[in-house]
Protein backbone atom coordinates (compact mmCIF):
# COMPACT_ATOMS: atom_id res chain seq x y z
CA UNK A 1 0.00 0.00 0.00
CA UNK A 2 1.51 3.42 -0.98
CA UNK A 3 1.05 5.58 2.28
CA UNK A 4 -1.04 9.07 0.92
CA UNK A 5 0.42 11.10 4.29
CA UNK A 6 3.88 12.35 4.57
CA UNK A 7 5.97 13.08 7.70
CA UNK A 8 7.38 16.47 7.20
CA UNK A 9 8.36 18.55 9.97
CA UNK A 10 5.77 21.37 10.81
CA UNK A 11 6.09 24.92 9.20
CA UNK A 12 4.74 28.11 10.69
CA UNK A 13 1.68 28.74 8.63
CA UNK A 14 -1.80 29.87 10.12
CA UNK A 15 -3.97 28.30 7.06
CA UNK A 16 -3.19 25.46 4.81
CA UNK A 17 -0.89 25.23 2.28
CA UNK A 18 -0.84 23.45 -1.34
CA UNK A 19 2.82 23.04 -2.41
CA UNK A 20 4.43 21.35 -5.74
CA UNK A 21 7.64 19.70 -4.94
CA UNK A 22 10.01 19.48 -7.72
CA UNK A 23 13.54 18.23 -8.22
CA UNK A 24 14.59 20.94 -11.20
CA UNK A 25 15.10 24.34 -10.47
CA UNK A 26 14.04 24.83 -14.03
CA UNK A 27 11.01 23.75 -13.68
CA UNK A 28 9.58 25.88 -10.54
CA UNK A 29 7.24 28.22 -12.78
CA UNK A 30 4.73 29.35 -10.14
CA UNK A 31 4.53 30.66 -6.12
CA UNK A 32 3.59 27.42 -5.18
CA UNK A 33 6.76 25.53 -5.84
CA UNK A 34 9.05 24.52 -4.10
CA UNK A 35 12.84 22.64 -5.25
CA UNK A 36 14.33 20.32 -3.65
CA UNK A 37 18.11 21.40 -2.36
CA UNK A 38 19.16 18.82 -0.03
CA UNK A 39 18.78 14.83 0.21
CA UNK A 40 20.42 13.42 3.24
CA UNK A 41 19.32 9.61 3.42
CA UNK A 42 15.32 9.60 4.27
CA UNK A 43 15.83 13.54 4.49
CA UNK A 44 14.71 16.00 1.37
CA UNK A 45 15.07 19.75 1.87
CA UNK A 46 13.30 21.81 -0.02
CA UNK A 47 13.49 26.02 -0.63
CA UNK A 48 9.72 27.26 -0.50
CA UNK A 49 10.33 30.75 -1.79
CA UNK A 50 12.93 31.06 0.99
CA UNK A 51 11.48 29.07 3.55
CA UNK A 52 12.89 25.43 4.55
CA UNK A 53 10.67 22.06 4.00
CA UNK A 54 11.63 19.31 5.42
CA UNK A 55 9.94 15.80 4.59
CA UNK A 56 11.01 12.25 5.55
CA UNK A 57 10.93 9.63 3.04
CA UNK A 58 10.74 5.70 2.69
CA UNK A 59 12.52 3.72 0.88
CA UNK A 60 13.50 5.54 -2.49
CA UNK A 61 10.10 6.90 -2.60
CA UNK A 62 10.36 10.29 -5.61
CA UNK A 63 8.30 13.25 -5.24
CA UNK A 64 9.18 15.20 -8.66
CA UNK A 65 6.06 16.93 -9.20
CA UNK A 66 4.11 16.07 -6.20
CA UNK A 67 1.66 18.01 -5.05
CA UNK A 68 1.04 18.18 -1.54
CA UNK A 69 -1.14 19.93 1.24
CA UNK A 70 0.13 20.60 4.33
CA UNK A 71 -1.86 21.51 7.96
CA UNK A 72 -1.28 23.83 10.69
CA UNK A 73 0.38 22.52 13.13
CA UNK A 74 0.41 19.22 11.53
CA UNK A 75 3.31 16.73 11.31
CA UNK A 76 2.27 15.24 8.29
CA UNK A 77 0.81 16.43 4.84
CA UNK A 78 -1.28 15.27 2.32
CA UNK A 79 -0.15 14.14 -1.17
CA UNK A 80 -3.01 14.91 -2.78
CA UNK A 81 -1.35 14.95 -6.44
CA UNK A 82 1.20 11.71 -7.14
CA UNK A 83 2.37 13.06 -10.53
CA UNK A 84 3.02 9.47 -11.64
CA UNK A 85 0.24 8.09 -10.84
CA UNK A 86 -3.56 8.43 -12.77
CA UNK A 87 -4.99 7.49 -9.71
CA UNK A 88 -5.29 11.27 -7.88
CA UNK A 89 -8.51 11.87 -6.05
CA UNK A 90 -9.57 14.90 -3.60
CA UNK A 91 -11.53 13.80 -0.68
CA UNK A 92 -13.44 16.88 -0.62
CA UNK A 93 -15.97 16.65 2.39
CA UNK A 94 -16.93 13.32 4.56
CA UNK A 95 -20.88 14.53 4.80
CA UNK A 96 -23.10 12.63 3.06
CA UNK A 97 -27.13 12.45 3.15
CA UNK A 98 -27.16 8.92 2.78
CA UNK A 99 -26.37 5.92 4.39
CA UNK A 100 -25.03 3.05 2.28
CA UNK A 101 -24.71 -0.20 3.33
CA UNK A 102 -21.69 -0.69 1.41
CA UNK A 103 -20.36 2.34 1.63
CA UNK A 104 -16.25 2.06 2.06
CA UNK A 105 -16.28 6.17 3.31
CA UNK A 106 -18.60 6.16 6.26
CA UNK A 107 -20.05 9.68 6.84
CA UNK A 108 -19.29 12.30 9.30
CA UNK A 109 -20.92 15.04 10.54
CA UNK A 110 -18.63 17.92 10.40
CA UNK A 111 -16.92 19.49 7.16
CA UNK A 112 -13.76 21.20 6.61
CA UNK A 113 -13.84 23.79 3.37
CA UNK A 114 -10.53 22.89 1.54
CA UNK A 115 -12.05 23.37 -1.92
CA UNK A 116 -9.60 26.92 -2.45
CA UNK A 117 -6.79 24.51 -1.53
CA UNK A 118 -8.03 21.80 -3.91
CA UNK A 119 -8.12 24.66 -7.00
CA UNK A 120 -4.95 25.40 -6.60
CA UNK A 121 -3.83 21.99 -6.47
CA UNK A 122 -5.58 20.81 -9.34
CA UNK A 123 -4.12 23.54 -10.87
CA UNK A 124 -0.67 22.14 -10.78
CA UNK A 125 -1.29 18.65 -11.52
CA UNK A 126 0.47 17.30 -15.13
CA UNK A 127 -1.13 17.72 -18.38
CA UNK A 128 -4.05 16.30 -18.60
CA UNK A 129 -4.70 14.81 -15.49
CA UNK A 130 -7.80 13.42 -14.83
CA UNK A 131 -8.27 13.85 -10.71
CA UNK A 132 -11.14 11.97 -9.27
CA UNK A 133 -13.26 14.03 -6.31
CA UNK A 134 -14.98 12.06 -3.68
CA UNK A 135 -16.65 12.20 -0.37
CA UNK A 136 -19.29 11.98 1.40
CA UNK A 137 -21.31 13.53 -1.00
CA UNK A 138 -19.01 16.19 -3.02
CA UNK A 139 -22.86 18.25 -4.01
CA UNK A 140 -23.91 18.46 -0.50
CA UNK A 141 -20.94 21.86 -1.28
CA UNK A 142 -21.96 21.86 -4.60
CA UNK A 143 -21.78 25.92 -5.53
CA UNK A 144 -17.89 25.32 -3.79
CA UNK A 145 -17.63 22.19 -5.92
CA UNK A 146 -18.66 23.65 -9.13
CA UNK A 147 -16.66 27.20 -8.44
CA UNK A 148 -13.31 24.75 -7.81
CA UNK A 149 -14.37 23.26 -11.31
CA UNK A 150 -14.95 26.68 -12.82
CA UNK A 151 -11.26 27.52 -11.75
CA UNK A 152 -9.58 24.67 -12.64
CA UNK A 153 -11.14 25.07 -16.07
CA UNK A 154 -10.06 28.33 -16.84
CA UNK A 155 -6.58 27.62 -15.49
CA UNK A 156 -6.11 24.32 -16.69
CA UNK A 157 -8.54 23.76 -19.61
CA UNK A 158 -6.85 20.39 -19.88
CA UNK A 159 -7.71 19.32 -16.54
CA UNK A 160 -10.76 17.27 -16.42
CA UNK A 161 -12.42 15.22 -13.22
CA UNK A 162 -14.69 12.05 -12.61
CA UNK A 163 -16.72 13.45 -9.92
CA UNK A 164 -18.62 10.25 -7.47
CA UNK A 165 -21.91 11.68 -6.22
CA UNK A 166 -25.45 10.18 -5.29
CA UNK A 167 -27.08 12.32 -7.62
CA UNK A 168 -29.32 13.61 -5.12
CA UNK A 169 -28.55 17.67 -5.12
CA UNK A 170 -29.03 18.34 -8.78
CA UNK A 171 -31.62 20.84 -10.06
CA UNK A 172 -32.98 22.05 -13.34
CA UNK A 173 -30.79 25.36 -12.57
CA UNK A 174 -27.61 23.83 -12.70
CA UNK A 175 -28.16 22.47 -15.97
CA UNK A 176 -26.94 26.03 -18.05
CA UNK A 177 -23.99 25.50 -15.32
CA UNK A 178 -22.78 21.98 -16.15
CA UNK A 179 -23.05 22.92 -19.57
CA UNK A 180 -21.04 25.61 -19.61
CA UNK A 181 -18.28 24.25 -17.61
CA UNK A 182 -17.78 21.29 -20.66
CA UNK A 183 -19.67 18.31 -20.42
CA UNK A 184 -16.15 16.66 -21.85
CA UNK A 185 -14.54 17.92 -18.82
CA UNK A 186 -16.86 15.98 -15.88
CA UNK A 187 -17.50 12.37 -15.90
CA UNK A 188 -19.89 11.62 -12.98
CA UNK A 189 -19.87 8.51 -11.44
CA UNK A 190 -23.48 8.06 -10.59
CA UNK A 191 -24.18 4.82 -8.35
CA UNK A 192 -27.97 2.76 -8.91
CA UNK A 193 -28.31 -0.37 -6.97
CA UNK A 194 -31.66 -2.03 -7.70
CA UNK A 195 -34.39 -0.86 -10.68
CA UNK A 196 -37.26 0.28 -7.87
CA UNK A 197 -37.71 2.50 -5.52
CA UNK A 198 -37.98 0.56 -2.45
CA UNK A 199 -34.64 -1.67 -3.36
CA UNK A 200 -32.44 1.23 -3.99
CA UNK A 201 -33.96 3.08 -0.85
CA UNK A 202 -33.29 0.13 1.34
CA UNK A 203 -29.37 -0.42 -0.10
CA UNK A 204 -28.62 3.64 0.16
CA UNK A 205 -30.76 4.26 3.94
CA UNK A 206 -32.32 6.89 2.96
CA UNK A 207 -36.15 7.11 1.78
CA UNK A 208 -37.09 8.70 -1.88
CA UNK A 209 -33.62 8.12 -2.63
CA UNK A 210 -34.43 6.95 -5.75
CA UNK A 211 -37.27 9.41 -7.19
CA UNK A 212 -35.03 11.36 -6.44
CA UNK A 213 -31.79 10.16 -8.20
CA UNK A 214 -34.11 9.39 -10.93
CA UNK A 215 -34.24 13.18 -11.52
CA UNK A 216 -30.76 14.03 -10.85
CA UNK A 217 -29.76 11.70 -13.58
CA UNK A 218 -32.29 13.29 -15.87
CA UNK A 219 -30.67 16.85 -15.36
CA UNK A 220 -27.08 15.23 -16.00
CA UNK A 221 -28.89 14.13 -19.25
CA UNK A 222 -30.18 17.31 -20.13
CA UNK A 223 -27.14 19.34 -19.75
CA UNK A 224 -25.16 16.49 -22.02
CA UNK A 225 -23.41 15.26 -18.74
CA UNK A 226 -21.36 11.94 -19.15
CA UNK A 227 -22.46 9.73 -16.68
CA UNK A 228 -20.90 6.33 -15.51
CA UNK A 229 -23.45 4.56 -13.63
CA UNK A 230 -22.10 2.23 -11.03
CA UNK A 231 -24.06 -0.65 -9.65
CA UNK A 232 -22.31 -2.23 -6.85
CA UNK A 233 -23.03 -5.85 -6.44
CA UNK A 234 -24.60 -7.66 -3.13
CA UNK A 235 -26.25 -10.05 -2.08
CA UNK A 236 -29.43 -7.35 -1.57
CA UNK A 237 -29.23 -6.93 -5.56
CA UNK A 238 -28.28 -9.70 -7.12
CA UNK A 239 -31.10 -11.35 -8.03
CA UNK A 240 -32.45 -7.30 -9.47
CA UNK A 241 -29.58 -6.98 -12.06
CA UNK A 242 -31.45 -8.60 -15.05
CA UNK A 243 -34.33 -6.14 -14.30
CA UNK A 244 -31.90 -3.11 -13.91
CA UNK A 245 -30.32 -3.61 -17.22
CA UNK A 246 -33.68 -3.51 -18.77
CA UNK A 247 -34.16 0.04 -16.58
CA UNK A 248 -31.08 1.35 -17.72
CA UNK A 249 -31.98 0.50 -21.67
CA UNK A 250 -35.03 1.44 -21.31
CA UNK A 251 -34.51 4.78 -19.43
CA UNK A 252 -30.50 5.56 -19.15
CA UNK A 253 -29.03 4.44 -22.60
CA UNK A 254 -27.59 7.24 -22.88
CA UNK A 255 -24.68 6.75 -20.65
CA UNK A 256 -20.88 6.36 -21.23
CA UNK A 257 -20.81 2.70 -19.09
CA UNK A 258 -22.23 0.89 -16.64
CA UNK A 259 -20.15 0.16 -14.33
CA UNK A 260 -20.95 -3.32 -12.57
CA UNK A 261 -19.05 -3.25 -9.39
CA UNK A 262 -17.79 -5.70 -6.28
CA UNK A 263 -17.28 -4.55 -2.80
CA UNK A 264 -15.03 -2.96 -0.52
CA UNK A 265 -14.15 -4.64 2.81
CA UNK A 266 -13.75 -1.57 4.83
CA UNK A 267 -15.83 0.88 6.36
CA UNK A 268 -19.97 -0.01 6.32
CA UNK A 269 -18.72 -2.27 3.64
CA UNK A 270 -16.33 -4.54 6.20
CA UNK A 271 -19.09 -4.09 9.03
CA UNK A 272 -22.08 -5.75 6.84
CA UNK A 273 -19.33 -8.12 4.90
CA UNK A 274 -21.11 -11.37 5.96
CA UNK A 275 -24.43 -10.22 4.69
CA UNK A 276 -23.78 -8.51 1.45
CA UNK A 277 -20.57 -9.70 -0.16
CA UNK A 278 -21.69 -11.49 -2.82
CA UNK A 279 -19.39 -14.46 -4.08
CA UNK A 280 -19.53 -13.79 -8.20
CA UNK A 281 -16.45 -16.23 -8.34
CA UNK A 282 -19.06 -18.72 -7.56
CA UNK A 283 -22.20 -17.29 -8.63
CA UNK A 284 -21.85 -15.35 -11.82
CA UNK A 285 -25.11 -15.75 -13.54
CA UNK A 286 -27.14 -13.23 -12.79
CA UNK A 287 -24.49 -11.19 -13.60
CA UNK A 288 -23.10 -12.37 -16.88
CA UNK A 289 -27.37 -12.25 -17.95
CA UNK A 290 -27.37 -8.55 -17.20
CA UNK A 291 -23.69 -8.11 -19.14
CA UNK A 292 -25.61 -10.12 -22.28
CA UNK A 293 -28.46 -7.92 -22.54
CA UNK A 294 -26.84 -5.33 -21.89
CA UNK A 295 -24.12 -6.29 -24.49
CA UNK A 296 -26.33 -7.49 -26.82
CA UNK A 297 -28.44 -3.74 -26.78
CA UNK A 298 -25.52 -1.67 -27.32
CA UNK A 299 -25.09 -0.48 -23.30
CA UNK A 300 -21.33 0.04 -22.90
CA UNK A 301 -21.13 -2.63 -19.44
CA UNK A 302 -18.09 -2.94 -17.72
CA UNK A 303 -16.94 -4.93 -14.23
CA UNK A 304 -14.70 -2.84 -11.60
CA UNK A 305 -12.80 -4.30 -8.84
CA UNK A 306 -13.34 -7.95 -9.83
CA UNK A 307 -10.05 -9.95 -9.90
CA UNK A 308 -9.90 -11.50 -13.39
CA UNK A 309 -9.69 -15.27 -12.01
CA UNK A 310 -12.96 -14.61 -10.32
CA UNK A 311 -14.88 -14.27 -13.80
CA UNK A 312 -15.53 -16.66 -15.75
CA UNK A 313 -13.19 -17.11 -19.12
CA UNK A 314 -15.88 -15.36 -21.86
CA UNK A 315 -16.56 -12.20 -19.43
CA UNK A 316 -12.84 -11.79 -18.81
CA UNK A 317 -13.23 -8.94 -21.14
CA UNK A 318 -15.32 -6.62 -19.71
CA UNK A 319 -13.33 -6.66 -16.42
CA UNK A 320 -11.04 -3.28 -16.40
CA UNK A 321 -8.34 -2.77 -13.92
CA UNK A 322 -9.81 -0.73 -11.74
CA UNK A 323 -8.52 -0.87 -7.92
CA UNK A 324 -6.51 2.51 -6.94
CA UNK A 325 -2.36 1.82 -7.31
CA UNK A 326 -1.97 3.01 -3.56
CA UNK A 327 -4.40 0.77 -2.27
CA UNK A 328 -4.31 -2.38 -4.73
CA UNK A 329 -2.18 -5.59 -3.50
CA UNK A 330 -1.83 -8.91 -4.98
CA UNK A 331 -2.54 -12.40 -2.74
CA UNK A 332 0.34 -15.17 -3.15
CA UNK A 333 -1.02 -17.20 -5.67
CA UNK A 334 -0.93 -14.13 -8.14
CA UNK A 335 2.83 -14.90 -8.13
CA UNK A 336 3.07 -17.09 -10.97
CA UNK A 337 -0.31 -15.79 -12.64
CA UNK A 338 0.16 -14.85 -16.40
CA UNK A 339 -2.88 -12.48 -16.23
CA UNK A 340 -1.60 -10.38 -13.46
CA UNK A 341 -0.35 -7.41 -15.68
CA UNK A 342 -4.08 -6.94 -16.83
CA UNK A 343 -5.63 -7.95 -13.59
CA UNK A 344 -6.80 -5.23 -10.97
CA UNK A 345 -6.29 -7.42 -8.04
CA UNK A 346 -8.01 -6.54 -4.53
CA UNK A 347 -8.22 -4.12 -2.07
CA UNK A 348 -5.22 -3.86 0.27
CA UNK A 349 -8.44 -4.53 2.98
CA UNK A 350 -9.38 -7.91 1.06
CA UNK A 351 -9.30 -11.04 3.40
CA UNK A 352 -9.20 -14.11 1.70
CA UNK A 353 -10.99 -15.78 4.29
CA UNK A 354 -14.18 -14.30 4.10
CA UNK A 355 -13.46 -13.51 0.60
CA UNK A 356 -14.35 -15.15 -3.24
CA UNK A 357 -13.95 -18.99 -2.85
CA UNK A 358 -12.93 -19.23 -6.08
CA UNK A 359 -9.59 -18.07 -7.21
CA UNK A 360 -6.71 -19.22 -9.08
CA UNK A 361 -3.78 -18.34 -11.44
CA UNK A 362 -5.40 -18.29 -15.17
S1 LIG B 1 -4.37 -15.15 -9.68
FE1 LIG B 1 -4.10 -13.83 -11.48
S2 LIG B 1 -6.15 -13.34 -12.15
FE2 LIG B 1 -6.33 -14.15 -10.07
S3 LIG B 1 -6.30 -12.36 -8.75
FE3 LIG B 1 -4.18 -13.05 -8.95
S4 LIG B 1 -3.29 -11.90 -10.67
FE4 LIG B 1 -5.53 -11.73 -10.77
Amino acid sequence: MIDLRLEIDPLPIVEPLVIRLTHEPSKCETEHDAVLVETNGTRLEYDYNGFSLVLRRRGDENFDGDVILALPGQRTAHRLIRSASPHNTFLVTEQCDQLCVMCSQPPKKYHTDLFSQFAVAASLAPINATIGISGGEPLLHKDRLFSMVEAVALARPDIKFHILSNGQHLIAEDVRRLATIGTERILWGIPLYAADGPNHDRIVGKEGAFHQLQRGLAILMKAGASVELRTVVMQQNKNQLVELADFVFTRLSAIEVWAIMQMERIGYGRMNWATSFQDSSTDFAQIAKAIDLSAARGIPVALYNFPLCSVPAPYREFALSTISDWKRKYLDICEKCGSRAACGGFFEWYSQKEGFAALGAI
